[in-house]
């Protein structure tokens, strides 16, 4: 027996004989008759069988995530029943094959978004029968399917590049694989195809995209994995306008051929410092505004001594809060590097509580600027500006979440960020440091800055993808002229041994004539998860790791047996 059909395929055009295959959920037995939904990877509809039918003998050894075929006819419900949609059609059984059974599983099906995430890790192959991770899965196939079209289509050709290869910077730790040949030497897997993009371009073939696995050893989050996937490009005689605008229309072609929308372009825009300077954060979420208004110049020099000699006095406008809601975002925003968190509530046209006695001079401005509701609150941080900033866009981020204000505006909001600065300054060991990957290139009007005292401010020619407030896709145009690239190294106080040390076959390839390049690379899987609205990073993937960086299914990582061991010459000491 062969099927007709699959069950999201069916439709009113269909009524008439069918024959289906899938698993069976939700058997319910009523007035003698027997109903199970028939489930596969499109759809489920409901089964009847009669009591009079040759099926039901076979039809009531039935149990959950039994695999079946069922013949019968396709047809309405009755009228009193109806709904719209499949929901109105089902399948009167003639015939049901039993062609395999099925334990019982460890979770309901049904219930899977309410039991533990380990669990259903544990079953992934259950989990993934799920109505939620089949539609899951499949978005991510239509994306996937929509970026290569575009590639294809815009001249980009699909190379791929090793995975067994040595440390690329991305600045991660890297995952090692001991070499059996070399004894005591180790491949890194890649954070990234970035040098051998790079080295494609090198070559002439002007424009490379591939879908890269990628590798990185970081503390776990909702949207990290470990492996992961990119869609990696890499565009030759191109200007950061040119891979802007290609990568916009990549953009609002996925949202044309998945999600059946027009995406208005140019996307918006901002430069790092706005970003920061309004919504403290480097990938804003701009699906609500609540922007920090800046308060500096009112509080510089006044009577509010910890204020003011603030480098920077920012303030975001809040509906009332509780006593209890403060002190949580004061947590907030304190493990985000603030001294605290002022506040103020607005009581008519004056203020009360927290810092309240200090602010009776500037009340007007602070109420105009600020445009607080009556019975709202104020909240401040104040200090170096960069944690200033942080620390209030951490608390923004609370509360969105604590007052819903992402539902009241456009589901997505894309945008890019520009001008991140080329170098970052780690105040812990008090060196500078890249702030994209150390081949990015510096803005043309900055470049004269390396080395000075105001390298701080040398803009990189580096962006962004933003979307929801996760990072989505970043590049930059590369360096392609050898004496920047040893500026830049000189920069982040690599010596000349050192970068020959780590990149030096990158390095003696940037020689042998380079052409301007630059391009970018998408987190694929961090896209799916913003398209699809699923909360974690782990729901969009098939098989991925726990947070704890454990392929619960597989069980990996494992311990290896001595003899592999030996064979590499490795030995395991244990850690203390
Ligand atoms: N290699 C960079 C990354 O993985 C992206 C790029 O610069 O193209 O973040």
């Amino acid at each position: 027996m062969k099927r007709t059909a699959l069950i999201g395929e069916l439709n009113e055009s269909n009524q008439g004989p069918v024959t289906l295959q899938g698993w069976v959920s939700r058997r319910r037995d009523l007035g003698g008759l027997i109903f199970f939904e028939l489930r596969d990877r499109s759809g489920t509809v409901q089964v009847q069988v009669d009591p009079q039918s040759s099926a039901f003998a076979q039809a009531d050894r039935l149990r959950s995530e039994y695999v079946v075929t069922v013949c019968g006819q396709f047809q309405q419900r009755p009228e009193s029943q109806r709904k719209g949609g499949l929901a109105d059609f089902e399948v009167l059984a003639d015939a049901v094959e039993i062609l395999n059974r099925a334990k019982t599983p460890p979770f309901e099906l049904d219930r899977g978004s309410e039991v533990s995430e380990d669990l259903r890790l544990r079953y992934r192959y259950l989990d993934l029968r799920r109505p939620e991770m089949q539609q899951n899965l499949m978005l991510r196939s239509r994306v996937w399917a929509a970026i290569t079209e575009f590639m294809a289509e815009h001249g980009f050709i699909n190379v791929e590049t090793p995975m067994l290869t040595r440390s690329t910077p991305e600045g991660a730790r890297d995952f090692l694989v001991p070499s059996r040949l070399s004894e005591g030497e180790f491949y890194a897997l890649p954070q990234s195809p970035q040098l051998f993009k790079q080295m494609l371009m090198m070559a002439g073939y002007d424009r490379y995209y591939q879908m890269a696995r990628c590798f990185r050893d970081e503390d776990l989050r909702a949207d990290r994995q470990p492996d992961f996937t990119q869609l990696d490009m890499e565009m030759s005689f191109v200007e950061q306008e040119d891979v802007l605008e290609l990568n916009s229309r990549l953009l609002a072609h996925i949202f044309r051929t998945v999600l059946g929308r027009e995406l208005p372009l140019p996307l918006p825009r901002l430069t790092y410092q706005e970003a920061m300077d309004r919504y403290g954060s480097d990938k804003p979420d701009l699906r609500f505004e609540h922007a920090f208004v800046d308060v500096t110049d009112l509080f510089a020099g006044g009577e509010f001594k910890a204020f003011a000699g603030a480098e920077a006095v920012k303030v975001i406008a809040a509906p009332e809060l509780t006593r209890k809601q403060i002190d949580e975002l004061e947590r907030i925003a304190k493990q985000n590097g603030a001294g605290g968190l002022a506040w103020l509530k607005r009581s008519g046209e004056s203020f009360s509580g927290g810092i309240s006695k200090f602010v009776g001079g500037i009340t007007p401005q602070l109420l105009e600027r600020s445009g607080v509701e009556d019975g709202g609150t104020l909240l401040f941080t104040a200090g170096a500006w960069r944690t200033a900033v942080e620390a209030l866009g951490a608390v923004r981020l609370a509360l969105r979440d604590l007052f819903d204000w992402a539902a009241g505006g456009p589901e997505f909001a894309p945008l890019w960020v520009t001008d991140f600065p080329q170098l970052d300054f780690d105040a812990e060991s008090g060196t500078w440091t890249y702030m994209h990957h150390p081949f990015t290139a510096p803005h043309p009007d900055d470049a004269a800055l390396f080395g000075s005292e105001r390298q701080g401010e040398i803009r990189a020619q580096a962006y962004d993808l933003v979307m929801n407030g996760f990072e989505i896709g970043g590049g930059s145009i590369r360096i392609h002229d050898p004496a920047t690239q040893r500026q830049m190294f000189q920069a982040i106080g690599l010596s000349e041994e050192e970068a020959q040390e780590k990149f030096g076959f990158f390095l003696e390839a940037l020689d042998y004539g380079t052409p301007p390049h630059g391009g970018a690379a998408w987190g694929f899987d961090r896209l799916v998860m913003v398209l699809s609205g699923a909360a974690s990073i782990r729901d969009v993937i098939a098989f991925p790791k726990n947070n704890r960086g454990q392929d619960l299914l597989a069980g990996a990582p494992s311990p290896v047996a001595p003899a592999q061991l030996d064979e590499l010459g490795l030995k395991v000491q244990p850690q203390d």
